[in-house]
């Protein structure tokens, strides 16, 4: 059996009743997840669609379809699919997006991490839900297409992103490979220059932006022992980690 398309993980999941009718009577192929349908219909998402570039060759809706692009949650957060749950993150779940990078739940899945909540950034990968635990196709709103993330990626990029936020960079900088004269010098001075050099030719690479993008404040990972870092009274020094971050 193929795989679900990310529309039929997601659609059980989501609200039974729409602005507009989420089943038709149309036989064709779905423009969106390009799999056949008799109940579909031939109308656009909604008003204001926008993301044309990313839709297949066809001329209806699914009713899974247009089940998901219905669902709100789908547009505005990052979300982990499966077959028995979908979760987003916001509203009080937040920050677990690291802990499914590292330990992928079983497949299928599908998984999509969104910066700015307004696109409908998962087409291009509604063919691409998650067959292994080995290799996670995460979907983006900032990517055209579905990045790659094997094991080997993770194992690469995770601990030199933890490495190096317990230092206090931050999120946007490793992403970006930007840092500062300053940054530099306590980098020199703390001994972790290496790390910085190494982090820095990463960037670019959509790979490392996830794993850069999903990391935590290293004083809320919840799942260390080691106490949080408290200020001492060293003259202003102390500044709490990642207080700089977007998207936050
Ligand atoms: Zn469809």
């Amino acid at each position: 059996m193929p795989p679900p398309t990310i529309s039929q993980l997601i659609a059980r999941h989501a609200p039974t009743e729409g602005k507009q009718p989420l089943s038709g009577d149309v036989t064709g192929i779905c423009y969106i997840c390009a799999l056949p349908t008799e109940q579909g219909q031939r109308r656009p998402p909604s008003d204001v669609f926008t993301a044309w570039a990313a839709c297949a060759q066809g001329d209806v809706l699914c009713p899974d379809c247009a089940a998901t692009l219905n669902y709100r949650d789908v547009r505005m957060f990052s979300w982990l699919a499966t077959e028995e749950a979908f979760r987003v993150n916001g509203r009080g779940d937040r920050d677990w997006l690291w802990d499914v990078l590292g330990d992928p739940p079983e497949p299928p899945y599908g998984l999509y991490i969104s910066k700015g909540g307004q696109k409908q950034g998962w087409i291009s990968g509604v063919r691409q839900v998650a067959t292994s635990r080995a290799t996670i196709p995460v979907l983006t709103d900032w990517t055209d297409r579905p990045v790659m993330l094997r094991r080997a990626d993770w194992e690469t990029y995770a601990p030199l992103v933890v490495t190096l936020r317990a230092k206090g960079v931050s999120k946007q900088a490793l992403m970006t490979g930007d840092y500062t004269a300053n940054q530099w010098a306590k980098a020199i001075r703390d001994d972790y220059a290496d790390a910085l050099r190494q982090a820095q030719q990463y960037a670019g690479d959509p790979r490392w932006e996830i794993v850069c993008y999903a990391s935590r404040k290293p004083d809320d990972s919840g799942d260390t022992a080691e106490p949080k870092p408290v200020a001492t009274g060293t003259g202003g020094a102390y500044r709490p980690l990642g207080l700089d971050l977007p998207g936050r």
